[in-house]
């Protein structure tokens, strides 16, 4: 039985989370922290194998940096801070997703692939209107892809705020008298489960360390 704990346990993405991991098999939902619950995420280490983190750009650093010290692996899906200052730091293993949604995953390589063949493209992403961050992780992650493809500068990134919407996002690109665009729409936050649930599995036994993006468990790559 793997032990999961989950920080920001009280969040939107926090709730969907426990509610997986209580009802998903060979693991159990070991602890929950957020300071709704008036719980810390110190006081739950000694009993967590694996910590799924759903906080805020600002707190997922020095989360992810207490599990490791504690010899605890990380699952990350908080976006919008520097993965980078996870480099070198050992103790644990960390994982990170700026979209666990198998969809959005597609809709990346997919783009990243096209970005090759197409003279220019934007990428427009829409989100609920409490999200803190802006750029999305996963229009920057898309972003850097298609730019690693292409070799040209990283495509324009607009961003939309409005109630009603969950994760949405299109990646136009234009060429000489035509456009393709991919689109891709999470609905509900059930879409995002099976790639936690896959990452929190597999993050004890990462080849790497950090591991960024869902595409290296799923496509071997
Ligand atoms: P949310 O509803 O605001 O949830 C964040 C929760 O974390 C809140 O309950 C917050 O409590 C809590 N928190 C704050 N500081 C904490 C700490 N030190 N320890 C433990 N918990 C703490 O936000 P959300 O919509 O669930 O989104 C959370 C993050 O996930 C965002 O960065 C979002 O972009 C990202 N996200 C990622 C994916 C993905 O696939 N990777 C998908 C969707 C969302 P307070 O309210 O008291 O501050």
């Amino acid at each position: 039985m793997i032990r999961v704990g989950v920080a920001g346990a009280a969040g939107r993405m926090g709730v969907a989370v426990c509610d997986a991991v209580a009802a998903a098999e060979g693991m159990e939902l070991a602890a929950r922290a957020d300071p709704v619950l008036g719980v810390e995420l110190g006081s739950i280490l000694g009993e967590c194998d694996v910590v799924v983190d759903f906080t805020e750009p600002d707190v997922a650093l020095t989360n992810a940096r207490a599990c490791l010290a504690a010899g605890v692996h990380v699952v990350i899906g908080t976006t919008g801070f520097d993965a980078g200052a996870l480099e070198g730091v050992g103790g644990a293993n960390v994982f990170i997703a700026p979209n666990f949604a198998i969809g959005a995953v597609l809709m990346m390589r997919f783009a990243a692939e096209a970005a090759a063949h197409m003279a220019a493209a934007e990428i427009i992403e829409l989100h609920h209107d409490t999200k803190l961050d802006a750029p999305s992780g996963t229009a920057a992650r898309t972003a850097e892809l298609m730019a690693a493809a292409s070799g040209r500068p990283a495509p324009v990134i607009h961003s939309v705020r409005l109630p009603g919407l969950v994760a949405h996002q299109e990646v136009i690109l234009g060429d000489l008298g035509q456009t393709l665009t991919i689109r891709h729409d999470s609905m509900t936050r059930e879409s995002f489960m099976p790639g936690v649930l896959l990452a929190a599995r597999r993050v004890a036994s990462l080849e790497r360390s950090p591991m960024i993006g869902l595409e290296h468990l799923l496509f071997n790559g």
